[in-house]
């Protein structure tokens, strides 16, 4: 990997492994090594690697119309709008070509709406501590780590972060200043943090009675990942604006912020934009994979069974392993597993035997396959993880 070395900005901690080619749950190196893929592109391969409905509408768009700019409709755009809001409590969508992208739009929106609406100091929004929203610098004054925040200061004002799970704590946080709350339904870059049932239930109510807007970043929880379209149907809450990404295009970066109507009357036009944003190929490949998701409900119907599936396989783990297991937790195909160590070493042993999964706060074993997982292939991991704490005992 010298040309890497050469080359590429040292900004990621990776593996050595060089991926070429995938299929469904199966990617191969260059060398021709088959691995089974558990971390699925971190949440965004919700159905697979080159699902074929994905790539045939790609190819297809792809020789009919690349590019055209903002200033023109195209049906994509509209359709994966109108196959959006028919399946969320929204009214309105924008497209972004990223997650940190669909946050920075969430936050300007949120301002522009207290402008709006309410004082002209009102522009602070509550996020959670552990939270990660982006990488831009909006988003990541939002994310509630300061490890990520460290050597980039100042951060852009109005921004807090309060312990996640803790409805007196973001109570206490609010102020005439607040307009809104971002949370994560799951924090899934902290570590796979499920809240308590009925935790964001009352901060829907908190949000009502203050008279905040309630952004949930759905970026990682969104597209079926925790066994419903969206994490806050788990809730029996509607947000006012979400972010979504990563599992959107199925593979293809796109980002899109959803609101409903009322706030989403707050963004006139020239208010805010995108060049490549909701572009051709990238909402084809979006209304491909919303549109394979939604079909006869097989493939959500999939992620809550072998979600169940993994996490009782992971739960006999820690039966057998209960000095280094810690805690296993989730929801559909997002968990996580607490061990007591840290997992770099285990993710590289995996990769070692063909498995492919992924790493979060040092020692957060984190699974994301794609949504199209099967039992057996659970079974395989499940057999090897055995294997590897066995050698760690
Ligand atoms: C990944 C992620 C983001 C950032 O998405 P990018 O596409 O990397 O900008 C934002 N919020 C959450 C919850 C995420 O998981």
């Amino acid at each position: 990997m010298t040309e890497a070395n050469k080359y590429l900005m040292n900004t990621y901690k990776r593996s050595h492994i060089v991926l070429r080619k995938g299929r469904g749950m199966k990617v191969w190196d260059a060398d021709g090594k088959e691995y089974l893929d558990f971390v699925g592109g971190v949440a965004v391969n919700c159905l697979g690697h080159c699902h074929p409905k994905v790539v045939i509408a790609l190819q297809k768009q792809a020789q009919r119309l690349l590019h055209v700019s903002n200033l023109f409709y195209i049906e994509p755009q509209i359709k994966l709008a109108k196959l959006l809001v028919e399946n969320s409590c929204a009214d309105k969508a924008f497209f972004c070509n990223s997650g940190t992208e669909a946050v920075e739009a969430a936050i300007k929106l949120a301002r522009k709406y207290a402008k709006d609406h309410t004082t002209p100091d009102r522009y602070e929004i509550i996020t959670a501590e552990g939270s990660f929203h982006g990488r831009t610098f909006a988003a990541l004054s939002a994310t509630g780590q300061e490890k990520l925040h460290k050597g980039f200061e100042p951060m852009l004002p109005g921004f807090k972060h309060v312990p996640f799970n803790d409805i007196d704590a973001l109570k206490n946080a609010v102020t005439k200043h607040t307009c809104a709350v971002m949370l994560e339904p799951i924090q899934g870059e902290g570590g796979v943090k499920v809240p308590e049932k009925n935790y964001l239930k009352q901060v829907r109510q908190l949000c009502d009675e203050r008279g905040l807007l309630l952004i949930l970043d759905e970026v990682q929880t969104g597209m079926g990942r925790t066994g419903k379209l969206f994490a806050y149907e788990h809730f029996d809450i509607e947000p006012d604006i979400i972010c979504l990404a990563k599992g959107l295009g199925g593979g293809v970066a796109i980002g899109a912020m959803l609101a409903k109507d009322k706030v989403a009357a707050s963004f006139q036009q020239g208010a805010h934009g995108s060049t490549f944003g909701g572009n051709p190929l990238a909402t084809t490949a979006a209304v491909a994979t919303v549109e394979a998701l939604l079909e006869d409900g097989f493939i959500m119907d999939n992620c809550r069974r072998m979600g169940d599936y993994l996490m009782a396989g992971l739960g006999k783990l820690k039966e057998d392993f209960p000095s280094l297991i810690v805690e296993i937790r989730g929801s559909g195909l997002l968990i996580g597993m607490e061990i007591t160590k840290n997992c770099a070493s285990i993710v590289d042993m995996c990769a070692e035997r063909g498995f492919l999964i992924n790493c979060t706060c040092g020692n957060v074993l984190r699974f994301m396959p794609p949504l199209i997982v099967a039992a057996k292939e659970i079974d395989s991991l499940i057999d090897v993880l055995d294997d590897i704490f066995g050698t760690m005992q």
